[in-house]
């Protein structure tokens, strides 16, 4: 499967709201352990601030908390939902890190903290 089909196999699963066969498939798997390999199992926004704490020793329970993250949203560009890396103006720019779980959270509630603030806003106001 090149990019162009990823992009329109991508986008057709969005439609029909059905994005998590993407994450099951097998395609997604192998790459997403492969990041996890070569970044060592090792929170990269956790790295960043200095802190060691979520590193994995490789321990299965360790391992479920974290994922691989796609700085370039899978839903905005589908295309890139297989990349390891992406260009921009030229610069070779990493598109798949590991994060651990809170990392990620906050990874996307920061995109959605508009969103989000406007539903808690609404709701108090209900
Ligand atoms: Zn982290
Ligand atoms: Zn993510």
């Amino acid at each position: 499967m090149n990019s162009y089909q990823l992009g329109i196999w991508i986008r057709k699963l969005i439609e029909e709201d059905k994005l998590y066969q993407f994450y099951k498939s097998e395609e997604w798997l192998v790459l997403k352990k492969e990041v996890m390999k070569e970044q060592h199992y090792e929170c990269q926004e956790c790295l960043k601030e200095g802190i060691l704490t979520t590193r994995c020793d490789e321990q299965e329970d360790t391992k479920k908390k974290l994922t691989v993250h796609h700085i370039q949203y899978v839903k905005n560009y589908p295309e890139l939902a297989l990349s390891k890396f992406y260009y921009y103006k030229k610069i070779k720019y990493r598109n798949l890190i590991v994060v651990c779980f809170d990392c990620h959270n906050k990874l996307h509630k920061r995109f959605n903290y508009k969103v989000y603030h406007k539903k808690q806003l609404n709701q108090e106001r209900w």
